[in-house]
């Protein structure tokens, strides 16, 4: 990577030129881990990245540019915006994993993709039971019973991401292994299902408080 400014050479994911100290752009497709200088990885200590993130922040902060010249501005928000994506992505588990299966071509957040079609029958069969029983508590008012539910759901949330966090470690290690790369999918779209699951049960306990 070469300097835009004084054509000064510097390693990536560098935000300032070590020579004069200018802004430099995100590199072109630079992930959200290269925001942090990482490796794309399943495993991130959360008080290293806090810390990462307020360090480069303040770095690129707009706010240090205004009298900057304009390609410098924007340079700094670019890497800012960036920056701000990148910590909200990786400091969580699950959008970290998904994140991680997308840069393996597998973007679970499309729902043009219709992952649900090849998905192994029984969770099919899992997700008709869950419906059925949180319709059947939502008409009767069954709060309790559905809270009761969203427990359980939550275990086997905490279990699929677990698993799908395995499979993306054995797909980092050994790229293009289809079977690491399918089974991540699934049961990342089980992470998703119960996600969406526990949100319904949220807003019924809201709409109950209100009621
Ligand atoms: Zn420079």
């Amino acid at each position: 990577m070469q300097c835009w400014n004084c054509h000064t050479d510097f390693a990536p994911g560098t935000l300032l030129c070590p020579r004069c100290g200018k802004v430099q752009p995100p590199a072109v497709g630079a992930t959200l881990f290269d925001a942090f200088g990482l490796a794309p990885r399943v495993d991130v200590d959360i008080p290293e990245l806090e810390q990462a993130y307020r360090e480069r922040s303040l770095q690129v902060h707009p706010d240090r540019y205004t009298t900057a010249q304009a390609r410098e501005r924007r340079f700094a928000l670019e890497q800012s915006t960036l920056l701000n994506d990148a910590y909200r992505t990786l400091k969580d588990r699950a959008a970290r994993a998904f994140y991680v299966l997308k840069l393996h071509g597998l973007d679970l957040s499309r729902e043009d993709l219709g992952t649900q079609k090849d998905m192994p029958l029984d969770f099919l069969e899992e997700v008709m039971q869950l419906r059925e029983a949180l319709d059947g508590h939502r008409e009767k008012g069954a709060l309790e019973a559905a809270l009761h539910m969203a427990g359980d759901v939550s275990v086997r949330r905490s279990t699929a991401l677990a698993e799908a966090e395995a499979a993306l470690r054995q797909l980092l290690a050994h790229p293009g292994q289809d079977a690491a790369r399918t089974e991540a999918s699934h049961a990342l779209a089980r992470v998703r299902y119960f996600t969406r699951f526990l949100e319904e049960v949220d807003a019924m306990e809201e709409e109950a408080l209100e009621g």
